[in-house]
């Protein structure tokens, strides 16, 4: 499937939660979008991304595919650790983005069992990244006014030669 990049007005939206969807109906979407994720190296994505306003996302940090449903941080550490980002729908951009260094997430898995997860290093930035999808948020929101415009002008120009 294809990736929605930015300005994709998909990105812009907070996903709803995930209720009343059938079991093969959610495996059909985390089938997608794990599919898409392997497909263009991510080690994250988010519903959003490919234009689906549900709260799911997968990643695949420790080379095992987790999908979470319905995600929320509910702690994030006062420590943080600022390191370049990029995002599968902003193609070509990298921005120095602040992140707790540590978080905990709570989800349901793919059967709506309670999950729990602690994560810290390149996981707690996965979360952090792909849990901001879910509320229509993506990198150059993050970033100082001036980085944003840099950010825009620079994909805008990527995008232009990639035509
Ligand atoms: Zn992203």
């Amino acid at each position: 499937m294809r990736i929605f990049t930015h300005p994709s007005p998909a990105l812009k939206q907070r996903a709803a939660d995930v209720e009343g969807v059938s079991r093969v109906e959610l495996q059909k979407l985390v089938d997608q979008m794990a599919r898409t994720m392997y497909d263009t190296h991510g080690v994250g994505l988010a519903a959003t991304q490919l234009g689906i306003m549900k709260r799911i996302l997968v990643y695949d940090v420790d080379d095992e595919l987790v999908v979470l449903c319905n995600p929320r941080l509910v702690h994030l550490s006062d420590e943080t650790v600022t390191e370049e980002e990029g995002c599968l729908s902003l193609p070509g951009i990298a921005l120095p983005i602040e992140r707790s260094t540590t978080v905990r997430c709570e989800a349901t898995d793919i059967d709506g069992q309670e999950v729990t997860i602690t994560a810290e290093g390149l996981l707690a930035r996965v979360l952090q990244h792909e849990l901001d999808h879910l509320e229509g948020t993506l990198i150059i929101d993050r970033a100082t006014p001036e980085q944003r415009r840099e950010a825009i002008r620079r994909y805008n120009e990527i995008t232009r030669t990639l035509g």
